[in-house]
């Protein structure tokens, strides 16, 4: 078998700087905003508050790969143009999730880091699309992927000359039914002693419970997570996709100050 790009006995340990921050440095990176897209001025409002907050990085879902195709799938275009204005206003960068190649050269125009969503991390021609750009990309963990797996799939991406991925633990699909998924603390662990990819958590998708966040957040970044995603909201209960997981300002605030504490004993 050949060596493959992500060992770290390929090169150096891989830092992406997003802004002048560095992805995988000391600091974590916090990236935060609503799961979908929902309309300018509450993206808007989200962002204002996220901005005071020191969050690094804005999220929200443009295109939303949903369970039924009857639920909302998002703005699409209008969402993108809405990131683009407000990470504009805020001067933050802005991520959101492509699910189709023809959209990746679009994206381009709108925003600064490329999400591949955990349903798409066995598609590999948008792996290879993506990889053909130099725009970083947070790649999720497929629903039922092996660490293998997962690796692999940022293989594809590197293979095409684009290095800057940023690995999402997001839970995976076990027995458990309590919990959304099952979160993987030992990926997050494992990932970080053998291979050269900075790796975030996700504890909103990891838990589906907005109670579940906090703690479970804390245990990731005590684990060597380089940062979490987190959705956010100004009012949590009226999300249109996502709300039972997704916290308020408050607690996002409370997962921040938390975050550097734990930051300083590790
Ligand atoms: C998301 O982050 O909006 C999302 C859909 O996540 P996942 O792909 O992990 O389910
Ligand atoms: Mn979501």
């Amino acid at each position: 078998m050949n060596k493959l790009l992500v060992e770290k006995s390929s090169g150096e340990n891989i830092n992406i700087d997003i802004n002048g921050f560095n992805i995988g440095g000391k600091d974590k990176v916090i990236i935060s905003g609503p799961c979908a897209v929902e309309s300018y001025d509450s993206m808007i409002n989200i962002a204002m508050r996220l901005k005071e907050l020191g969050v690094n990085i804005l999220r929200g879902g443009a295109f939303k790969p949903r369970t039924s195709p009857y639920d909302f799938q998002g703005l699409e275009e209008e969402g993108l143009n809405i990131l683009k204005q407000v990470s504009k206003k805020v001067s933050m960068p802005v991520s959101t999730e492509i699910m189709d190649t023809r959209d990746v050269e679009k994206a381009l125009d709108y925003i600064q880091i490329i999400q591949i969503g955990s349903r798409n991390m066995y598609n590999y021609s948008l792996l290879k699309e993506v990889g053909k750009t130099g725009i970083p990309v947070i790649l999720k963990r497929g629903i039922s992927a092996t660490i293998r797996e997962w690796l692999y799939a940022a293989e594809y991406i590197m293979s095409q000359g684009n290095e800057k991925i940023i690995l999402c633990e997001r839970g995976i699909r076990t027995f458990e039914t309590y919990t959304r998924n099952t979160i993987d603390i030992n990926a997050i662990a494992y990932i970080k002693k053998k291979y050269r990819l900075p790796v975030i958590l996700d504890p909103s998708h990891g838990t589906g419970l907005r109670e579940l966040v906090y703690p479970v957040s804390l245990a990731g970044i005590a684990a060597g997570a380089d940062g979490l995603i987190i959705e956010s909201h100004i009012c949590p209960e009226e999300s249109i996709s996502d709300a039972r997981q997704t916290i308020s300002m408050e607690e996002l605030k409370k997962i921040i100050c938390s975050v550097k504490k734990i930051n300083n004993v590790l």
